[in-house]
């Protein structure tokens, strides 16, 4: 049986996944992603570290590589990514170089669609959005049953104006990342209770509880969420909003606001059902097995 190994690279860790040809999850490990790791050598070096702990080598006989932020899939570019600190880097290129394995390439938001459209919550629907919130947050469009992108630049939801009081990686004041995100909720925690290093699921379970300043905390990052998704709905009319990532195991404390803003502030559009990623955490990983088995596939009908 063929074995890929899925590389997601997200703002805080690498996370690698062995998987098979049935898309079983063998085994995973995971790494701190390098900060400021303008050129990418230290992030390929960490790759090439957790590939030879996933599997011994000459098994792995392809890898799928997803990224975060504006990419040119078909160059293998990262045009920008302000978690990362890349620009303009030939990130597939430079990694097949170093491991000598064929490496499919892809946006870490559009593996985890990919994942949920072939076998999770957006399977059946034509027009879905779905949105993994964690360090970063960004949409994955489908549109009449095909994962649009816009030649890689759609899609930055998390750097749209939602009135936040918060400065956001890419320079601008206001952003729905800095005041929506897993990190943004933890930092709005910190600086409003002086208490360092509280993560955006314990202020849920606090909110949860009934602390004060934790529901107001999570009642404020989810109105700007929803004011957020209030304009994907105008703008493209999906069936379905799926979340995804870290912040989406909150579960009913994220779907339920979402539920009851957009019921008030909705009038003439097609109102979404919302659901929690089928794949959880785990979608941009099954993704990336996809998009890396596809390519293996492509290569035996050459
Ligand atoms: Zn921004």
């Amino acid at each position: 049986m063929k074995l890929v190994a899925a590389i997601d690279v997200g703002g805080t860790s690498i996370k690698g996944a062995l998987v098979d040809s049935q898309l079983r999850i063998i085994t995973t490990a995971s790494a701190p992603t390098p900060q400021g790791d303008v050129d990418g050598s230290k992030s390929i070096q960490v790759i090439s570290q957790l590939l030879s702990n996933l599997a011994a080598p000459g098994e792995i006989n392809a890898v799928g590589l997803a990224v975060p932020g504006s990419l040119d899939e078909a160059q293998g570019l990262s045009r920008w990514s302000g978690n990362l600190q890349w620009k303009n880097l030939p990130i597939q290129h430079l990694l097949e170089e170093e491991i000598k394995i064929p490496v499919a390439f892809g946006h870490d938001v559009r593996t985890g669609a990919l994942a949920e459209l072939r076998s999770g919550a957006a399977q059946g629907f034509k027009n879905a959005i779905f949105i993994p919130i964690g360090t970063g947050i960004a949409a994955a469009l489908i549109i009449d049953g095909v994962i649009r992108s816009s030649d890689g630049f759609a899609g930055e939801i998390g750097h749209v104006d939602v009135g936040g009081a918060f400065m956001c990686v890419c320079g601008k004041k206001g952003c729905l990342e800095a005041a929506s995100s897993a990190l943004a909720i933890s930092n709005a925690y910190a600086k409003a209770s002086g208490t360092v290093g509280v993560s955006s699921e314990e202020v849920a379970m606090l909110a949860r509880s009934g602390d004060a300043l934790a529901k107001k905390i999570w009642g404020d990052a989810m109105q700007s969420l929803a004011k957020a998704c209030q304009l994907l709905i105008t703008i493209l009319a999906p069936e379905i909003i799926i979340f995804g990532g870290g912040l989406s195991q909150a579960g009913d404390s994220l779907l339920s606001p979402m539920q009851s803003f957009l019921n008030d502030s909705l009038t003439f559009q097609r109102v979404p059902q919302f659901a929690i990623a089928h794949h959880g955490a785990q979608a941009g990983t099954i993704g990336c097995a996809m998009l890396a088995l596809d390519l293996l596939a492509s290569e035996n009908t050459k």
